[in-house]
C-alpha cells in the first residue's frame, strides 16, 4: 500500500469515513527499497485510487520501472485522462486494475462523482486501459435508486460488449456512517443490521423501484450469465493479452456462482418473511420481536 485516503467521499463508501478524506503517501524510496528487499517480482497494491494523486503515482511508477515487477492494483477510470500516467502505469509493469465503475445508468452517473459520466466516453476509456496491455477489473453495484429491471440488461450488455475480464457484482451495502445508510435508515427502508449480512452480496435493505428479492435474484443472474462459458470465450478476444491470466480469474469466478446460486433459496425465502413479517399473537406480544430473519 503506498497511500491512504480518498477526498471523493462517495455516498456508498466508507473509505473516507474510516482512513480519511486528505490522501497521505509513503515516500517512494521506502517502497522502491521494500519492494527490492522483498525479492518478489508479482505485487498487489492495495491502494483505495493508486492515482489519486497523480503527480506522486508518476513519480512512483518511474521509480519502480526499472524493477522489471508486475503489479496489480485499483485506479479510478480517470487515470485514461493522463497519457502519461497511463503510460507510465503500464510501462512499470501494471497488468490489471480494479476499476469501480459502478454503473452503466446514465442517470445514475449523474448523481456520482465520477470523471466519466458519458456511456461512449467510458468505452473510449475502457478500450484505451486494455490497448495497454492492462486487463480490466471492473466493480459494479446493482441497488441504487435508479435501478430497474433494464439496468440489469444493460449492465450486462455493456460489459460483454466491451469484452471487461473480470467483474465483482455488488449489492448496494448502506455501511453505518454513510450517507447512504443515513438516506435508508431515515425512509425506514432498512431491514436488518445484523452485519454479517453486510457483506456486498446480501440484500440488507428496501430498493426503490425493484423489490428486495428481484434484486437479489437479478444480480446473481447476471454474474451467473456473464461467467457462463459461452460468455468467458467471448470475451477472452478481448482480453489476448493475458489470455492465462483471464482464464485463472475467470474459472475463479465460474466456481463462485455457483456458491452464490444456491444461497439464492434461503435469501430468497428470508427476504420474503423479513417483508411480510408473521403478526405477533397476543399471548406472545410480552416476548421481544427480532425483526431480523437472519438469525
Ligand atoms: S468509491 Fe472510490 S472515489 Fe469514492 S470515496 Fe470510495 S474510494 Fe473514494
Amino acid at each position: 500500500m503506498t497511500t491512504r485516503g480518498c477526498p471523493y467521499n462517495c455516498e456508498f463508501c466508507c473509505v473516507s469515513n474510516l482512513f480519511g478524506k486528505k490522501i497521505r503517501h509513503i515516500p517512494v524510496e521506502n517502497i522502491v527499497r521494500d519492494i527490492i528487499d522483498s525479492r518478489a517480482k508479482n505485487f498487489m497494491f492495495l491502494d483505495d485510487n493508486i492515482i489519486g494523486q497523480p503527480k506522486y503515482a508518476k513519480e512512483l511508477f518511474r521509480a519502480i520501472k526499472p524493477l522489471k515487477i508486475k503489479w496489480v492494483g485499483q485506479a479510478s477510470i480517470s487515470l485514461v485522462k493522463d497519457a502519461e500516467l497511463l503510460q507510465l502505469a503500464s510501462e512499470s509493469g501494471c497488468k490489471a486494475l480494479f476499476i469501480g465503475l459502478e454503473s452503466v445508468s446514465v442517470e445514475q452517473l449523474k448523481t456520482m462523482r465520477k470523471s466519466i459520466k458519458d456511456i461512449k466516453d467510458l468505452e473510449i476509456a475502457l478500450k484505451k486501459i486494455n490497448k495497454m496491455g492492462i486487463l480490466i477489473h471492473a466493480s459494479m453495484i446493482f441497488g441504487f435508486d435508479n435501478d430497474t429491471e433494464d439496468t440489469f440488461k444493460d449492465t450486462l450488455r455493456f460489459l460483454v460488449k466491451n469484452k471487461i475480464g473480470t467483474v465483482s457484482f455488488n449489492i448496494l451495502t448502506p455501511y453505518p456512517g454513510t450517507q447512504t445508510y443515513c438516506k435508508l435508515e431515515n425512509e425506514g427502508r432498512i431491514l436488518t443490521t445484523d452485519w454479517q449480512y453486510y457483506d456486498h452480496n446480501t440484500v440488507v435493505y428496501k430498493p426503490k423501484k425493484i423489490s428486495p428479492v428481484e434484486l437479489q435474484v437479478w444480480k446473481t443472474q447476471v454474474r451467473k450469465k456473464f461467467y457462463s462459458l459461452s460468455c468467458v470465450l467471448k470475451r477472452l478476444l478481448g482480453n489476448l493479452n493475458n489470455p492465462l491470466i483471464y482464464l485463472a480469474l475467470n474459472y475463479g469466478h465460474m466456481k463462485q456462482v455457483r456458491i452464490e446460486e444456491k444461497r439464492i433459496p434461503f435469501l430468497k425465502s428470508n427476504l420474503q418473511r423479513l417483508m411480510h413479517p408473521i403478526p405477533v399473537k397476543p399471548e406472545y406480544e410480552h416476548e421481544p420481536i427480532t425483526s431480523n430473519i437472519y438469525q
